[in-house]
């Protein structure tokens, strides 16, 4: 069958079922971007002309909202609970549906059985049944539903499987016996899955898939509006639960001598204590007034936590200069609670590391907060800044349009492309684009590459990994042994000795260690649009 694009999006809405806070907030987010949806459905349309695109049939079953798994989140969805992955939620289902394709939507266990065609009361059916769905979206908690459900299906269908993992899993902690052995083994990895079937909020390390979420942007009037309605002294803080004010005062004192302070955390009766009497709280407030508020502010001010939302690009999307504190040394699974788990050994430079990277000034502003002359002076400065909405100045990789490949609909469809593509290697994308390069000893190639401006491919792994790779590189190797490490392809000073991967899984980018110069696949990419690479299309 094929896929036809919807621009009416009520069906949706009746899909996404009704009862929890959660499922309410993404109900709301959805119906509040229809319009946009439905233009981004006919510009891809037109685009497409009669390119045939095949209608899936897919289940999306949201683990962390099961009643099974806890659900934490619903309840604290009105009392300044995280919202982030309900925004990501909520356009994945959007965008599935407005490519055209066959949804269910579940969350609860027993609609996932009766969903899957699983037999009352045989939970653990030992057979493999045929599985009704091409593909099915979940997350960590839906993947262990399934494990528990399926039987043999499970096993039999995992190619299908797209797990929406926020801060991402390294193949190191994929691979279940490498994991075990080498101390890599967490709460959440081990799965054996394909990297690429994990999904991110934001393009940690390119061995996942960046899925991203829409960030909403601006028209020329709405921008006009905006620029004559800003008050340059105006903050509002980054935070809508109390805790992440606690220990803040000194900041909030020194921001306070500037700018007029607005906050949106969540209150029972009476102001939080964490929230100083001079700051004009709002209380938590539904997504579009909070984004209200950001029009007319000058600053949003982040204090460390949370790490990675979507809030800070929404700020800058409004108009807002984003200030946030430098982690020195940086934050990770080794140091800090809220990554000890997480299956990744990323370290994080700051609160929003996209941001600063992605982005940067004018529009984000990184400082380190220990040192209160420079947190000062960065105020003084930005407050000194004109408006940014109509005219951005230059950014490195395209600040108005964040680079997501999610941006509304159109993008999502090169999503799907390379998605399918990365799955078969050696279809995409095309070798030639391949650039290698010998990385520094104890460099990533997710930096090394980053280095030369280009961006790593695991794809291109295979590709490298041969003797004859390195002696078109001038490695000097006098040995070559081949060995399951998550760093190899690589090269050893000492010894010269040149290693390969035996393990396909375990090609990865992220990773790195002082004995190693690690061999890297990178490839150009296109600005604000990382998935693709320049002349790939
Ligand atoms: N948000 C909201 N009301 C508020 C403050 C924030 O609806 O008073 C929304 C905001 O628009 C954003 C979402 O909360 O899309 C998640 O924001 P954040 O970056 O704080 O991430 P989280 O930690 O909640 O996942």
């Amino acid at each position: 069958v094929q896929a036809v694009f919807r621009s009416n999006l009520s069906h949706l809405l009746e899909l996404m079922g009704s009862g929890k806070e959660s499922l309410i907030f993404m109900k709301k987010r959805t119906k509040r971007l229809t319009a946009q949806w439905a233009l981004a459905a006919q510009r891809l349309a037109r685009k497409l002309g009669s390119v045939w695109r095949d209608q899936k049939q897919i289940l999306v079953h949201i683990g962390f909202l099961t009643e099974e798994s806890g659900d934490v989140f619903s309840p604290r969805v009105l009392k300044g609970g995280p919202l982030g992955e309900m925004v990501q939620w909520a356009d994945i289902l959007a965008t599935l549906y407005v490519l055209g394709h066959g949804l269910r939507i579940t969350v609860s266990l027993k609609e996932l059985q009766s969903n899957l065609g699983v037999p009352p009361g045989r939970g653990n059916c030992p057979l493999a049944m045929p599985l009704p769905f091409d593909l099915i979206y979940t997350d960590y908690h839906g993947l262990q539903q399934m494990k528990q459900h399926m039987g043999l299906s499970f096993k039999q269908y995992r190619c299908r499987i797209r797990v929406i993992d926020t801060f991402g899993t390294e193949p190191a902690y994929n691979h279940e016996e490498y994991a075990t052995l080498h101390g890599y083994r967490t709460n959440w990895g081990y799965w054996n899955l394909h990297p690429r079937q994990f999904m991110t909020m934001f393009p940690h390390t390119p061995d996942n898939s960046f899925m991203g979420f829409v960030s909403e942007e601006l028209n020329e009037t709405e921008k006009q509006l905006i620029k004559g309605g800003k008050a340059s002294n105006m903050a509002v803080v980054y935070g809508k639960e109390a805790s992440i004010w606690k220990g803040k005062e000194k900041f909030l004192g020194i921001l306070n001598k500037y700018m007029e302070i607005h906050g949106t955390v969540y209150y029972e009766s009476q102001r939080p204590p964490e929230v100083p009497a001079f700051v004009k709280n709002h209380g938590l407030l539904p997504q579009p007034e909070f984004q209200q508020l950001l029009r007319k502010a000058k600053l949003f001010i982040g204090f460390g936590f949370p790490y990675e939302g979507p809030a800070p690009l929404e700020a800058i999307a409004n108009g807002c200069v984003f200030l946030q504190s430098r982690f020195s040394p940086p934050h990770s699974s080794l140091n800090h609670e809220f990554f000890r788990g997480k299956p990744t050994s990323r370290e994080v430079f700051s609160q929003h590391p996209y941001a600063e990277n992605f982005i940067g000034k004018p529009h984000v502003w990184t400082v380190d907060y220990n040192n209160s002359e420079e947190f000062e002076a960065a105020i003084k400065a930005i407050m000194r800044t004109q408006d940014f909405c109509a005219a951005p100045g230059p950014a490195p990789l395209g600040a108005r349009a964040p680079p997501s490949p999610f941006v509304l609909a159109p993008n999502a469809t090169h999503l799907e492309w390379a998605q399918n593509a990365s799955l078969a290697p050696g279809a995409w994308p095309p070798a030639h684009s391949l650039r290698a390069w010998l990385a520094t000893a104890g460099r990533a190639c997710t930096d090394a590459c980053l280095d030369h401006g280009l961006i790593c491919e695991p794809s291109f792994f295979p590709f490298l990994n041969s003797q004859d790779a390195f002696q078109k590189l001038q490695v000097p190797c006098d040995s070559t042994e081949s060995e399951m490490n998550h760093l190899y392809p690589a090269f050893a000073q000492p010894g010269r000795e040149c290693f390969l991967q035996k393990e396909p899984l375990l090609f990865s980018c992220a990773g790195a260690s002082a004995k190693y110069h690690r061999l890297c696949p990178c490839r150009d990419f296109r600005k604000g649009q990382v998935a693709l690479c320049r002349d790939c299309l």
